[in-house]
């Protein structure tokens, strides 16, 4: 058997890769990398491939998925919400395209061909896939979200995004007892995250700070999974809470299928609360009547979250509340180490108070030696982090296993 990486080699973002058996290949996510700007794809041209697994709906997972269906009538597995998810999130990134003047690298048709071939399947439900029976496991990172296992001549097991712990939002991952080859994602390998409810309080801290100022406080989401999250974390101050970007359309998907949440009607009654803002005018009394923004992008690459921050940059009693992952040179990390906001289109100085919480809805570096604990792999392929060098180092010095890190292109035998 083979693993072939087209992307996410030592890096976040681009995931995608292939897993062969016989000379048969089966594609585990598409994604694009999104910051820095220009985005970047995985070249998947040229590779055999007879069966896509999208893992969850991220762009950084899914966002190359039509690039596959050019020249390719694949069968693409995936449960519904994932399913949903995406489309939304492609969609929107080829508007996002066009506008910033880079386009995509797939059409309108591609997209339609993906669609077609979308073959629905459930968590534990059996399926095969080139020469595999495969079944999706919780992944317990975002709705929907599953590890890929595959069972071939032998069992690769592929966490893509993964979160031992629970959230307010879904329950924690599910995990198999033995498999050969385990393909971890890493984006946390080098650090263990601080205690979760206190990251929550400072963050309730916060948003109580700019409330009493009559201040606005910002947070930048992900609009799938983590706009939710931090909704239930603030449902005390559902009412002063307005929700705009992708987020909106995400959270009415995710309440269509409930039975991916862990207490979806908590997540029901939070957002009838909510302001939902949906025009320019709605942001101008969103930032005066209910100043807790929840808005996409997370990294502030795009969205009206930048809207708001433009409209707050020289108010130093507001707020930049972050709480989700930020590439590197993301705008968002850019923020953080200087307090400038810089694009290609625009740079600014940001004078608001900017923090950033730690309430991932990835595993960190215990979460992951668990991971390798239970599942207990004879060969582990570390993906998806910008430290998978060194993390594979130490899996090999401390479960005295084989550990690879491969770089985008390199094929690994297993
Ligand atoms: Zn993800």
């Amino acid at each position: 058997m083979k693993i072939k990486l087209l992307g996410s080699g030592d890096e976040v973002g681009k995931s995608c890769l292939i897993v062969s058996d016989k000379s048969k290949g089966v594609v585990l996510d598409c994604g694009v990398k999104l910051q820095p700007e220009p985005p970047t794809y995985p070249r998947v041209a040229g590779e055999d491939i007879n069966a896509l697994i999208l893992s969850h709906a991220h762009l950084d997972h899914s966002g190359a998925v039509p690039t596959l269906y050019r020249k390719n009538k694949i069968p693409a597995f995936m449960n519904d919400v994932t399913f949903e998810l995406a489309l939304l999130l492609i969609k929107d990134s080829m508007k996002v395209g066009q506008k910033q003047g880079y386009g995509v690298p797939y059409s309108k048709n591609d997209l339609k061909r993906f669609v077609k071939s979308a073959k629905i399947v459930n968590y534990h439900e059996k399926f095969s896939a080139g020469n595999f029976r495969c079944s999706l496991y919780p992944s317990g990172h975002i709705p929907g979200s599953s590890s890929v296992m595959l069972q071939g001549s032998k069992k690769v097991f592929y966490t893509s995004d993964i979160q031992t712990l629970e959230s307010h939002l879904l329950n924690p991952c599910k995990l198999p007892d033995k498999v050969d080859t385990l393909v971890i994602e890493s984006t946390y390998s080098y650090k263990s995250h601080p205690p979760r409810e206190i990251e929550e309080k400072k963050l309730v801290a916060a948003v109580e700070e700019a409330l009493a100022r009559e201040e606005a406080a910002l947070i930048p989401v992900f609009a799938v999974g983590r706009a939710q999250e931090i909704l239930l974390i603030l449902s005390d101050y559902a009412g002063k809470i307005s929700l705009d970007g992708m987020a909106k359309g995400a959270s009415e998907i995710i309440m269509s299928y409930p039975r991916y949440l862990k207490e979806p009607e908590k997540l029901r009654k939070v957002l009838k609360k909510v302001n939902f803002v949906r025009s320019q005018k709605d942001r101008e009394d969103a930032l005066k009547r209910n100043p807790i923004i929840i808005s996409s992008a997370g990294m502030l690459g795009g969205g009206p979250a930048i809207s708001y921050l433009r409209s707050i940059r020289k108010r130093p009693e507001s707020k930049v509340l972050f709480c989700g992952f930020l590439v590197e040179e993301s705008p968002g990390r850019n923020l953080i180490e200087t307090k400038i906001f810089k694009t290609a289109e625009e740079q600014f100085d940001v004078h608001c108070d900017v923090q950033r919480f730690e309430m991932s809805a990835h595993a960190d570096r215990s979460g992951l030696f668990k991971i390798i604990e239970k599942t207990r792999p004879e060969t582990v392929v570390c993906v998806h982090g910008e430290h998978c060098r060194d993390f594979a180092k130490e899996i090999s010095s401390r479960f005295s296993i084989n550990a690879f890190a491969p770089k985008d292109g390199e094929e690994i035998r297993v």
